[in-house]
C-alpha cells in the first residue's frame, strides 16, 4: 500500500482546536474505483499508486501514518441570512500534501461521513453530485479558471437517502486552500480576534510569504481576495458559466471556485438564468455573480474590520477596487472572445447589441463565440438580417486592427472553447454510472482536457444540447 507512506503535514490542524476539530472517517461499503486523475496524480507525486491505493485512501480507511484527518469549522451567509456555524459537514482534510515546488496542497475527502458540523446531514455525499464535481472542476481547471481539483473518486454499497435512494460517493478534492470567506466570518462574529489574526497570518504565512512582516498585511490579504474574487467572476461570465450557490461559506480566500453543487454553464444566452433550482427569488442568477461577489467580499471585510489597522475607511477603499478589477478582466477576455487586440470604445455599445439578440433569441452561448469566426455563424440566428446588420459593423470593427485573417482566428479559437461540460452531458453520465458503467466518466474526463482543441472523435460533445436539456432541473440537494 505505497499511499500509507505518502508525506503529508498537518499545519492547518496545528492552528488547534479552535479551528477544527479531530474526526475519523466512516468509510463506504464496498468501495469501487470510478476514476482516478492521473496527470494530477503525476503533479502530487502518486503516479505510481495502484487502483487499490486510490480506493482506500478516497475511502478513507486506514490513513497514511501522517495524516491528522480534521474538519474545519466556519460560518456564512447562506442566501444573505446570517448562519453562525457552518463547517466541513462531510469533508474531512486529511493532510497536506507537498509538491516539488514547496506549495502545500489539501488533501480533502468529501463524503466522508458525519463530522462535529454535519448539522441534519449524513455526511455523505450521492454519486450524481459527486460525478458533477470531479468532472466540472477539471473542465474549469482546464478552462484556465482557479479552482479545486480532483484526484480520484469512488462510488460504493452504502445507501443514502435524498428525494430517493442513492449510493453514497466520495472523492479526494485538492486544493492550495479550503479557507473560505466564512472561515473569518465565524472567528469575527464570535469575537476571538486572536484566532482572526492567526487565520489571517496562517493564510499570509502559507501563501503570501513575502508580507508575512508587514503591518498592513490584514489589508494586502483582503486586497488580494477582492481582486481575485473579482477576477474569478470575470472568468466564469466569460465561459457562461453559473455556481448556483454563492454563499460566503463558498468562496475562496484565494479565489478559488470551490464547493460545486447545481452549477450550470448557460446553453441559449439568459442573463437571468438561474442554474438551482432552489434559488426561488434568482439571487445566484448569471447576471447576478459579479455583484453577488461583491457582496460577498464586503461581508469579508466586515468580518476583517475588528483587525483592520486602517479600520472602514480603508475596507471601503479597497471594496471600491472590485469593480475596476471586474471590468478590466472582464473586458480583456470579452475581448479576445470577438478577436479584438485592442480596446475601442465602440466595443461595448457592439457586444451590448449582439447579446441583446442572442437573449431575444436564445442562442447557444458557446456555439455562438466558436462559430464567430467562421461564415456559418449567421445560421445560428433566426433574425438574418438584424444579426447581418450587426455583423458587417463588427466585421468593419475587426479590420480596422489591420490583423492578419488567420492570427484573428488562432486568437479566438484559443478564447472560445469547443467543449464544456454541459449539464445534459453530466446527466447522461450520471445514469450510466447508477447502473455501474462508468466509461462515460473516462470520456468526458479525456474531452475536458482540452477544451480548445477540435477532437473529431468527440463532434457530438460540441454539438447543440437536445430538447430535454431544457427540462433538467437540478437542485440543491447533493
Ligand atoms: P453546501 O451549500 O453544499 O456548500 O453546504 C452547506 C453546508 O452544509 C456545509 O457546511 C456542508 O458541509 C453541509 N452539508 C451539505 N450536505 C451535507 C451532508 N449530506 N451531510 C452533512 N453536512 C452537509
Ligand atoms: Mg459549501
Amino acid at each position: 500500500m505505497k499511499y500509507m507512506h505518502m508525506n503529508l503535514v498537518n499545519t492547518y490542524a496545528q492552528l488547534g482546536a479552535t479551528f477544527s476539530s479531530n474526526v475519523v472517517p466512516q468509510p463506504l461499503e464496498q468501495p469501487r474505483l470510478v476514476h482516478r486523475n492521473q496527470s494530477l496524480a503525476e503533479q502530487l507525486g502518486y503516479a505510481s499508486f495502484s487502483d487499490e491505493d486510490f480506493v482506500q485512501f478516497c475511502n478513507g480507511k486506514n490513513l497514511p501514518k501522517n495524516s491528522q484527518s480534521i474538519a474545519m469549522v466556519y460560518a456564512g451567509h447562506q442566501f444573505g441570512s446570517w448562519v453562525p456555524r457552518l463547517g466541513d459537514g462531510r469533508a474531512i482534510l486529511v493532510g497536506e500534501a507537498t509538491k516539488s515546488d514547496d506549495t502545500l496542497y489539501d488533501l480533502q475527502i468529501k463524503g466522508a461521513g458525519l463530522t462535529p458540523y454535519s448539522r441534519n446531514g449524513d455526511g455523505r455525499a450521492v454519486l450524481r453530485s459527486t460525478i458533477r464535481e470531479y468532472l466540472c472542476s477539471e473542465a474549469l481547471h482546464n478552462l484556465g479558471i482557479p479552482t479545486t481539483r480532483s484526484l480520484c473518486m469512488i462510488d460504493s454499497e452504502t445507501l443514502v437517502y435524498r428525494e430517493k435512494t442513492e449510493t453514497g460517493a466520495a472523492m479526494i478534492r485538492v486544493a492550495e486552500s479550503h479557507v473560505r470567506f466564512g472561515t473569518f466570518e465565524y472567528f469575527s462574529y464570535t469575537k476571538q480576534y486572536d484566532a482572526l489574526q492567526a487565520l489571517v497570518d496562517y493564510v499570509i504565512q502559507r501563501h503570501f510569504p513575502e508580507w508575512k512582516n508587514e503591518e498592513n498585511r490584514v489589508e494586502l490579504l483582503f486586497t488580494e481576495a477582492v481582486k481575485r474574487t473579482a477576477e474569478l467572476i470575470a472568468q466564469w461570465q466569460s465561459v457562461g458559466w453559473c455556481h448556483g450557490v454563492m454563499n460566503t461559506d463558498n468562496m475562496s480566500i484565494l479565489g478559488l471556485t470551490i464547493d460545486y453543487g447545481p452549477f450550470g454553464f448557460l446553453d441559449g444566452f439568459d442573463a437571468q438564468h438561474i442554474c438551482n433550482h432552489s434559488d426561488w427569488q434568482g439571487r445566484y442568477a448569471f447576471s447576478r455573480q459579479p455583484d453577488i461577489g461583491y457582496w460577498n467580499c464586503t461581508a469579508l471585510a466586515q468580518a476583517l474590520l475588528p483587525i483592520l489597522p486602517g479600520g472602514q475607511e480603508s475596507a471601503q477603499a479597497i471594496l471600491k477596487t472590485y469593480p475596476k478589477f471586474f471590468a478590466e478582466k472582464y473586458s480583456i477576455l470579452l475581448r479576445a472572445k470577438f478577436g479584438f487586440a485592442t480596446a475601442d470604445e465602440s466595443d461595448s455599445t457592439l457586444i451590448d447589441q449582439i447579446f441583446q439578440q442572442m437573449q431575444e433569441e436564445k442562442t447557444d452561448y458557446t456555439i455562438f463565440f466558436r462559430s464567430l469566426c467562421d461564415d456559418s455563424v449567421e445560421n445560428l440566428f433566426v433574425d438574418r438580417e438584424k444579426f447581418r446588420r450587426w455583423y458587417r459593423i463588427y466585421q468593419r470593427r475587426l479590420n480596422q486592427e489591420g490583423r492578419a485573417e488567420q492570427d484573428i482566428r488562432a486568437g479566438m479559437l484559443a478564447s472560445n472553447p469547443k467543449y464544456i461540460l454541459r449539464n445534459h452531458l453530466l446527466q447522461i453520465a450520471i445514469d450510466k454510472a447508477e447502473v455501474g458503467e462508468y466509461s462515460e466518466i473516462e470520456t468526458l474526463f479525456t474531452i475536458m482536457q482540452k477544451p480548445f482543441d477540435e477532437q473529431p472523435d468527440y463532434e457530438s460533445y460540441a454539438e447543440l444540447p437536445p430538447g430535454w436539456a431544457g427540462e433538467l432541473e437540478i437542485s440543491c440537494s447533493s
